[in-house]
């Protein structure tokens, strides 16, 4: 692999450790200098893809502004910072405006509203996750745009026919990403779609930690990180 990489990166699980509560993840300084290595080895073909909100990617990465998927791609910055949306917000209004009394009746549930998709939290509470998901599926009843991805102790909300792959495949029609081979690294099932659109590319597809899988790399949050050093390093 040479300069001609583009980096596609998922935030949580992969950037930084998965906390008890979203928020409260940890982004240790080793990351944004990790970014800020691969930005300029890879004259700015680094991307996140992630399920969070562009805001919220903003705030922990913190004072870098990085093109980004945010909300699975459904907010996508480009590298020239103009972001693009690509979804019909009301249904999405309804269906957050529903599981936000439940997550009101419960406290250990957490409901994290974006633009584009709902997300029921319960790993504060796993034995609450049938109730959830039950829940969840009821508020999406006969609305045939909106699916429920189950994630790791989370049941979010999406539009459907909005996912990682889309937004890695977009990014990879623009500059400074056309033409590079996409190496996408990531840790949940919603990463599967960028891994098979890396893959489809011709790129390389690494999985961090357990799981099915359609990536062809597989290693830990702290490989990874060494790695992606070491790779960065490499070109100053
Ligand atoms: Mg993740």
């Amino acid at each position: 692999m040479t300069e001609s990489a583009a980096f596609f990166i998922d935030f949580d699980g992969t950037l930084v450790d998965i906390a008890a509560r979203p928020h409260l993840v940890h982004v240790e300084p080793q990351v944004l200098e990790l970014l800020r290595g691969l930005t300029a080895r890879l004259d700015g073909a680094v991307a996140i893809l992630t399920g969070r909100p562009l805001a919220t990617v903003d705030d922990f990465l913190s004072p870098l502004t990085l093109p980004a998927g945010a909300e699975h791609g459904a907010v996508r910055r480009d590298a020239e910072g103009a972001v693009h949306r690509d979804f019909e917000a009301d249904a999405m209004t309804k269906v957050g405006e529903a599981l936000q009394v439940l997550a009101d009746e419960h406290g250990e549930l957490e409901l994290e509203r974006k633009e584009s998709s709902v997300a029921l939290h319960y790993r504060q509470k796993p034995e609450l996750g049938d109730m959830a998901r039950e829940a969840v599926h009821r508020a999406i009843e006969g609305n045939r745009d909106l699916h429920v991805m189950d994630g790791k102790m989370v049941l979010e909300v999406k539009v459907e026919g909005l996912d990682k792959g889309l937004a890695l495949e977009a990014f990879m029609a623009e500059e400074p990403f056309a033409g590079r081979v996409p190496v996408m690294i990531g840790d949940d099932v919603t990463d599967e779609y960028a891994f098979a659109a890396a893959n489809k590319a011709g790129g390389i597809s690494i999985k961090i930690g357990e799981g099915d899988t359609l990536a062809h790399y597989r290693t830990d949050r702290p490989g990874f990180m060494a790695w992606a050093k070491a790779f960065a390093d490499a070109g100053s």
